[in-house]
Order: structure tokens, then C-alpha cells, then sequence
């Protein structure tokens, strides 16, 4: 699943692959989805994006947003776009094609679930665009201590390292995915409560959401996922499915796994202890 260091990378490659390029095709749904989700009728995307210029594109948390005109495209956690520079290596099945005037084109395809958004600017209120747009983002300077200590309250002092930083969207597109290696360089367990951790800990905490977002995002992604081109990034993960079972790099002791909130938790017992 796109996360923050996945969201950048591919807004970057849109950048320099399809900046400038014009729509002059757009197909949507060949292989219709229960769990693709889309902004209004699908059959209307054409319309609304054809003969439009490609311009800038961002990473908002876990989204990725181009620009198109005065429309927008907007694909979300679980949506994945590929670019292909000639149109006879498109796939089949896809959930929207847009072809470019120069033969080259972007897919974006759905496996479990994802979704598909292309609206014009300022006519869209989905409630994760809207936060995702408005809260600042980890890599900025906006997200400083004092933004971070902010997001304490009276209410997320019982709740798990884990739940204070990958739910309620109080940092959107940081997921489970990054949360892990995030929490490893912090010495943190995810089971921890976050009003236990004393203020050395909050500190080495929002040192490592900067420091491993940044690092992941410098080398294009993790490698448990894919970028514009279909290429696994270049962040080795230390906790991740790849890992687990597997000697800590630091310390020796076994990788550990855990289903835990919805989604597999990874851990160094050795690293991470988990204490009260
Ligand atoms: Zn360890």
C-alpha cells in the first residue's frame, strides 16, 4: 500500500515523465471492481479530462494528486499507477487508462481496494483528501516538535504507539506500513501506551518519523512496494514481511510478528521492549 515515501517518489517520476504531456484518451473500468471507488460516474472521466494538460503532481499523505487543467486526478491508498511509453505494453484490465498524444500512457489498477478520483479543482469534499491536503506533512518544516508534541492530548495517552501514529488520520499516509521501521529506530514497542513514554522517548520518537520517512523517500520507496515504472523501492525494510524470523541487525534477536489493530505488527524484542 502507498504510503509517504511511496506517494512522493511517484509524484516526482510524474513530474518528469508526464508534465506537459496532453490527454487524448481516457478509458475507465474495463474490468469493473466491487471495491474500486470513483468520484461520480465513471463514464463521465473522459469528458472531464480529455484535451487536458498534464501539470504538477504531489504526494498528500498517502495519495497521489495530478494535475490535469483545471481537473484533477486523484488515486488513493491501494490504487496502482503504472506509466508504459508505448501504448501496445498497456494491460488489459484496468480500472482507468489515460493515453497520452505522444502514444505513451498511465494505468492505474485496483487489487483489493482503491480509489480513482478525477473531479474539478475545488469540486470534490472527500473527508481523507480534505484532511490529507490540510494537515502538514511529516518531510515539512510546518511538521515541527511543537506541532508534534500538539498532537498529544488528555485522549491518546492510552492509546498504543502504533494507534497514535497510524490511525484517526492524525498523520495521514504515515500506515502501518512505515510505522514499523519508525518505531524501531525510536526503541519504541507498537504495543507501548503513548502516555508512558517519557519525554526522551517523544523526542527520539519525531526524530525517527523525520529522519526514516525521509530516508525511505530518498531512496524511492520501500522495498516491499512499487514505484511509477513497476520497480520495487530502494529502502531496505528492517521490519516487514521480508524480515520477520530473521535476525535484528542490530542486536540478534528474532523479528517478531503479531496481528494487532487491524494489520501484522513487527518488533525487535530485543530493541523495542515492551514496557509498562
Ligand atoms: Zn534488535
Amino acid at each position: 500500500m502507498l504510503e509517504i515515501p511511496e506517494s512522493t517518489t511517484i509524484a516526482r517520476q510524474l513530474n518528469e515523465t508526464v508534465y506537459g504531456k496532453t490527454i487524448r484518451r481516457v478509458v475507465t473500468n474495463t474490468s469493473p471492481h466491487k471495491f474500486a471507488f470513483y468520484h461520480g460516474d465513471p463514464a463521465d472521466y473522459e469528458n472531464l479530462l480529455v484535451n487536458q494538460n498534464i501539470g504538477d503532481s504531489f504526494g498528500i499523505g498517502a495519495m497521489v494528486e495530478i494535475t490535469a487543467g483545471d481537473c484533477r486526478i486523484v488515486l488513493g491508498d491501494g490504487a496502482n499507477l503504472r506509466y508504459y511509453d508505448d501504448l501496445t505494453k498497456v494491460p488489459p484490465k484496468h480500472q482507468l487508462l489515460i493515453e497520452f498524444d505522444d502514444e505513451s500512457a498511465l494505468v492505474c489498477s485496483v487489487q483489493m481496494y482503491g480509489s480513482v478520483f478525477a473531479f474539478k479543482a475545488g469540486d470534490f469534499d472527500n473527508k481523507y483528501y480534505l484532511v490529507a491536503k490540510e494537515k502538514p506533512q511529516p518531510l515539512t518544516d510546518a511538521f515541527d516538535m511543537a506541532y508534534f508534541a500538539a498532537l498529544h492530548t488528555a485522549n491518546t495517552d492510552k492509546l498504543s504507539a502504533k494507534a497514535f501514529l497510524a490511525t484517526e488520520q492524525r498523520i495521514p499516509g504515515l500506515g502501518n506500513g512505515v510505522l514499523q521501521d519508525i518505531l524501531f529506530h525510536a526503541g519504541i514497542h507498537p504495543k507501548r501506551k503513548t502516555g508512558a513514554l517519557s519525554g526522551q522517548e517523544l523526542d527520539r520518537l519525531f526524530g525517527s518519523i523525520k529522519d526514516t520517512l525521509a530516508e525511505m523517500t530518498r531512496l524511492k520507496g520501500r522495498d516491499t512496494e512499487k514505484d511509477l515504472f513497476g520497480n520495487t523501492g530502494g529502502y531496505k525494510t528492517i521490519l516487514s514481511k521480508n524480515t520477520v524470523g530473521k535476525p535484528c541487525l542490530v542486536c540478534g534477536t528474532e523479528i517478531q510478528k503479531a496481528a494487532y489493530l487491524g494489520g501484522a505488527i513487527y518488533w525487535c524484542p530485543g530493541c523495542q521492549p515492551l514496557k509498562e
